[in-house]
């Protein structure tokens, strides 16, 4: 097949990014400090001041951001984290590999997250904590409801803001409205670092325990001295260096995905068959542009058609429920979620990065309205 006219991510590393990368990485193999040193701290600072917290605790992954902090919450004594049932694999692989179990909640079809009723239903005796996840960058508008009710019950709030760099509801930023956030530095995130993660809280114990478990457990960097079970979940040098020049082009990052969505949302507004899913804050990340699909429509045939006309779509976020994963199969148990399981059956998410044109965007709307009308993709009303 042809590669793709309009690809779903892009990085975007500008020449001046990739000059600054470059001494930076000099430097680090030139001084021998090539982990845990000058630019994961800059990186850490830069990190907190966007976010305005106290803390921020750069790793390797944003699945180890969710374990470390997810450890120091809950310390190693277990306990139930309420999961959304429609999130990535690490939502709930993380908690599992930090001790705890999940119970899986159901959503919103609005939000893509669980307000209060949805917790109220899932919450049993045993649960110690909530991990809500910004699906797509949107920060649902019960996030405080649902803080609230969390602290009502002594539970903790752990957010999961692998999609929601630079995303604020009323001036704060994701990861703010709990104890903590946890962010990912993937290479398909909104900013990268290649690989990479962060926790952010204005906790100074909830900090402190986070580089424990980050660092194998020593208090002491230089010292095998260890306290707590920790892992190696420590970021290079190397990696900061990235992350850091990402992180200055966030506002512009913002800017440009935000043009694309817009003019989605306009092209959209006459198409029959197709609901946008848009957040009701800004700035919002724009992590995925989500579409929902009129029953019935083959999302398969949808995803094939446009492919054809060189519009790759992007992952759904997610293409299954998580209790549909094999490997959570007596892991987890099977939730009742039927919104979830509904949204995860039927939306697409449109290409979205910073170095899309208008052009791509039409593009991408011409592709996405001829291939629902297409009688095998959308079929016709029965009488
Ligand atoms: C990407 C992602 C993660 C994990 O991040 P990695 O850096 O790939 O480990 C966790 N949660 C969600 C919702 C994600 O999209």
């Amino acid at each position: 097949m042809r590669p793709a006219r309009v690809v779903p991510v892009r990085p975007d590393f500008r020449d001046a990014d990739i000059e600054d990368v470059l001494a930076a990485v000099r430097t680090s193999l030139t001084t021998g400090q090539l982990t845990q040193g000058a630019q994961v701290e800059a990186f850490e600072r830069e990190t907190a001041r966007c976010c305005g917290v106290r803390h921020a605790v750069a790793v390797a992954s944003g699945t180890a951001a969710l374990v470390c902090g997810l450890r120091a919450l809950s310390g190693e004594g277990g306990g139930e984290v309420l999961v959304p049932a429609n999130s990535f694999y690490s939502s709930a692989a993380a908690p599992l590999l930090a001790g705890l179990r999940v119970r899986l909640t159901d959503v919103d079809a609005g939000t893509l997250a669980p307000g209060v009723r949805d917790l109220e239903r899932a919450v049993t005796g045993a649960t110690t904590g909530v991990l809500l996840v910004h699906m797509g960058g949107m920060i649902t508008p019960d996030v405080e409801a649902v803080a609230a009710w969390c602290a009502r019950r002594g539970l903790w709030l752990f957010e999961d803001c692998a999609h929601a760099h630079g995303s604020r509801l009323g001036g704060r930023h994701a990861g703010t409205f709990g104890a903590a956030g946890a962010f990912s530095f993937y290479a398909t995130k909104v900013l990268t670092s290649a690989e990479g993660g962060m926790v952010i809280t204005d906790d100074d114990e909830l900090a402190r325990l986070v580089r424990l478990y980050r660092n194998l457990g020593k208090p002491e960097p230089w010292r095998s001295y260890h306290t707590v079970l920790g892992e190696n979940a420590r970021m290079s040098e190397l990696h900061a260096a990235v992350g850091r020049v990402q992180l200055r082009r966030l506002d512009a990052f913002l800017t440009a995905r935000d043009r694309v969505a817009r003019r989605y949302t306009a092209g959209l507004a006459g198409l029959r068959g197709v609901r946008p899913l848009l957040p009701q804050h800004s700035p919002a990340s724009w992590y995925k542009y989500v579409v929902v699909l009129d029953p019935g429509t083959d999302r398969q045939r949808l995803r094939a058609l446009m492919r054809e006309e060189g519009v790759q779509l992007g992952g759904e976020i997610y293409e299954l429920p998580l209790d549909a994963q094999p490997v959570f199969r007596g892991r987890i148990p099977a939730g009742e979620h039927p919104v979830a399981t509904d949204l995860c059956a039927r939306h697409i998410c449109l290409p979205l990065h910073t170095r899309m044109s208008d052009a791509d965007a039409d593009a991408v709307l011409r592709a996405l309205e001829a291939a629902l009308a297409d009688p095998d993709v959308t079929p016709p009303p029965r009488h």
